[in-house]
């Protein structure tokens, strides 16, 4: 946010503003965070010169703007509204988006963190081929092998992983995500997720990330072609291992 008609500039970081709202007594928290703004910004010596203020939250990570946006549940969609199961299926989504959501951005940081964690977590619960962990024996197999990934992880590419840090939530960071999705032969041996998955969601996470003009028609085709592979893997894990189930 900047103020500089008047000469003077200023910037106010997201994470105060935010701080401020969430202290600030519930219905005043639009004049806190206004009068917050203005305390920030000089302009005590123009007082001729007008002051625009936009305010865009466009750096929230994904619970915030649930709030914000009074989405519901965490795993819905706040643009469309999906619901996983609306995501795991080969048609595809086709529900209207509400634009007015737009405003909140996308924070390529924590797109980088979530495709991180998601393949992370398919990779612990592949040898189960079941995306639900259930009874003591499968728990073990998990566990085990969440210990095996992490350990290779650690060896191989000097990253810890999914490891809790006091007051920071996880060590998964962008740049854990970001060496992972570097690495995609490495990271694919050591998770088993599929290497051409881990590629095509390297390549989508770059350009989101790119700051650069996007042909929309050409990334239309890559989230496309992502998006099949990673159902199948889905299919793989949860539909195929029900059939079995069921033949059984
Ligand atoms: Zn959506």
């Amino acid at each position: 946010m900047t103020g500089n008609e008047a000469g003077h500039g200023a910037i106010v970081r997201n994470r105060d503003l935010i701080d401020v709202w969430i202290e600030a007594p519930r219905g005043n928290r639009k004049q806190v965070v206004y009068e917050k703004i203005l305390s920030l910004i000089d302009i005590t010596d123009e007082p001729s010169k007008h002051l625009k203020i936009d305010m865009m939250l466009t750096m929230l990570d994904g619970s915030v703007v649930n709030v914000l946006s009074e989405t519901n549940s965490t795993m819905k969609c706040i643009i469309c509204g999906a619901t996983p199961k609306d995501m795991n299926t080969l048609t595809g989504i086709n529900r209207p988006p509400n634009v007015d959501n737009y405003r909140f951005g996308l924070s390529t940081l924590h797109c980088w963190i979530r495709f991180f964690e998601c393949l992370l977590h398919i990779g612990y619960r592949l040898p189960i081929k079941s995306w639900q962990v259930r009874g003591p024996e499968n728990k073990a197999i998990v566990e085990a092998n969440k210990k095996r990934i992490e350990a290779e992880f650690r060896a191989k590419l000097s990253l810890i992983v999914d490891k809790p840090k006091p007051g920071y939530g996880s060590s998964n960071d962008g740049n854990t995500a970001r060496i992972f999705f570097h690495n995609p032969q490495t990271s694919s041996d050591i998770t088993g997720v599929d290497r051409e998955l881990i590629e095509k969601f390297a390549i989508i996470l770059g350009v989101l990330a790119s700051g650069c003009a996007i042909d929309l028609e050409k990334f239309a085709s890559l989230l496309e072609e992502a998006r099949n592979l990673y159902i199948i893997i889905i299919i793989i894990i949860i539909i195929i291992n029900g059939l079995y189930f069921v033949l059984k």
